[in-house]
């Protein structure tokens, strides 16, 4: 008999962890607080509760990077799609699921499992010895929290999300921006060009405050709000106390100089950081916003250099625990400080439905062959498992690491595909043939090793 696989929150991820596990035949153990300890969004005590849209986004496999990992878990027997595709509601292109029934269904594939127990138990506590899976989500109790918090440190474990839109860097316009850190600060070139700039003369900046001023914006959830402006507020909060604030703050002008226009002294500059080791994405620094997302798409695109950008992620601030998984985690996703215990989910610093449930897929997997005494073989890169996993374990910048979806700026670029819009649906085909080839290939190596995964 192989020892038992504890799995902390039977969400998304949980879920996804124990079917993978038990089907590889692991006995598994689902401690899941609910209906018992409640959380401000989840209204029931089923298992994998949708507690807010009903949408796991495009199906889109070809074009799109959220569709594709729809067809990886597919490929792997995946619980959660299997029970999302049978409770599908008409939705054009996207996969729209009925929630009840969903959520129903996993939760009577879960408890008629051989292999899985469910307890309802909340556990406060990071456990000494044993096999584990931490996949509390990003309401994550309190006492489990701070458990966590005492053993990363409270500056690895975050409460709220404030993320600043996120920008593909091949859709931003370079003939208005330019590379430069403040006073050309750092030792190297690159750290002395470590930011991309885009300056607004007056004119511009007042149409910016304007439009802040006046754009729609979301108001949080009830219990959510606690803690939250602890260093974030929301750029249209800046901009409501003053219209120099900003200026004054995260697009203040000085120690930058445009090389498009020397002589002209922009009036306010906007900053954008690299969030990724590929360089392909870049966050707008101090941008964090309650802005609804069409708003954002619309103000940002005021922004000179980004008239046409197209967004990884857009901005938002959000009840969510989350670790810092770049500097807390091993490629294996367990704990560097305690290897016995593994995170998966949203609490990994994913985002979203499906992101979650692919990172408990991974986690479960990995813990399974652990337990077995099996290797696998290292998850593809290539493939958007692969990629997401390599960005929340080493591939995402640690002092900046905010909540990410998966999207094609998280590949490797295929060689022979130019960025840029032109070109963009060979480029993104390519990279969803490639990752399907890369994922099948470490689904077949496992079957070869004798791994059985019923569905
Ligand atoms: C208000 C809100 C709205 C959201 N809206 C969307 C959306 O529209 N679309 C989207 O894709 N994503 C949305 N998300 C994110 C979504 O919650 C996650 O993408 C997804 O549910 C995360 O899966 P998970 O398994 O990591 O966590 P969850 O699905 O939240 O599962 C975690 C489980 O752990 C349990 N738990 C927590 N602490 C303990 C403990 N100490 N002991 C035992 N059990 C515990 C919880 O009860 C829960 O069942 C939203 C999140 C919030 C908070």
């Amino acid at each position: 008999m192989s020892e038992t696989l504890h799995i902390v929150g039977g969400g998304m991820a949980g879920s996804e962890a124990a079917w993978q596990a038990a089907n590889m035949g692991v006995d598994v153990v689902i401690h899941e607080m609910r209906p018992h300890v409640g959380t401000f969004a989840h209204r029931t005590g089923d298992l994998a509760e949708m507690v807010c849209s009903n949408s796991f986004r495009s199906d889109d496999d070809e074009q799109n990077a959220v569709g594709l990992l729809h067809w990886e878990m597919r490929a792997a027997g995946g619980l959660i799609m299997a029970m999302a595709d049978r409770h599908r509601l008409p939705a054009g292109g996207a996969l729209a699921v009925d929630r009840d029934p969903f959520a129903r269904s996993v939760t009577a594939h879960l408890m008629n499992h051989p292999k899985i127990i469910v307890q309802h138990t909340e556990i406060t506590s990071l456990p000494e010895g044993g096999h584990w899976i931490i996949a509390t989500g990003p309401l994550t109790s309190e006492g489990l929290g701070q458990a966590i918090a005492a053993e990363t440190g409270a500056q690895a474990l975050a409460f709220f999300d404030a993320i600043a839109p996120i920008v593909y860097h091949d859709s931003i316009d370079m003939s208005r921006a330019w590379m430069q850190s403040r006073y050309d600060k750092g030792d190297t070139e690159e750290e002395r060009t470590a930011y991309l700039n885009c300056p607004m003369d007056r004119d511009q900046y007042e149409a910016f405050i304007d439009a802040l001023l006046v754009a729609e914006k979301t108001e949080f959830h009830e219990g959510e709000t606690a803690g939250y402006f602890d260093g974030c507020l929301p750029i249209e909060v800046m901009a409501e106390r003053g219209r120099e604030t900003l200026r004054h703050g995260p697009m203040k002008p000085v120690g930058l100089t445009n090389p498009h226009q020397p002589e002209i002294k922009p009036w306010a500059v906007v900053q954008l950081r690299r969030d990724n080791a590929l360089g392909t994405l870049y966050n707008i620094v101090g941008f964090q916003t309650k802005m609804k997302y069409g708003a954002q798409t619309s103000v940002f695109r005021m922004i000179p250099g980004l008239e046409n950008a197209q967004f990884a992620r857009l901005g938002g601030i959000h009840r969510n625990t989350f670790i810092n998984s770049p500097t807390l985690l091993d490629a294996q996703m367990r704990l560097r400080t305690r290897p016995h215990v593994r995170f998966a989910g949203q609490i990994t610093g994913v985002e979203g439905y499906v992101e979650s449930a692919a990172m408990g897929l991974l986690a479960g997997r990995l813990a399974a062959a652990e337990i077995l005494g099996r290797a696998l073989p290292r998850v593809p890169q290539d493939s958007a498992m692969g990629a997401l996993i390599h960005h929340i374990t080493g591939g995402a910048e640690a002092r900046t690491f905010q909540p990410m979806n998966v999207n094609f700026g998280l590949f490797r670029p295929v060689e022979g595909f130019k960025g840029g819009r032109r070109g963009r649906i060979d480029r993104y085909r390519a990279y969803t043939d490639r990752a399907k080839a890369a994922w099948s290939g470490w689904l077949e190596a496992q079957i070869a090793d004798d791994m059985s995964f019923a569905p």
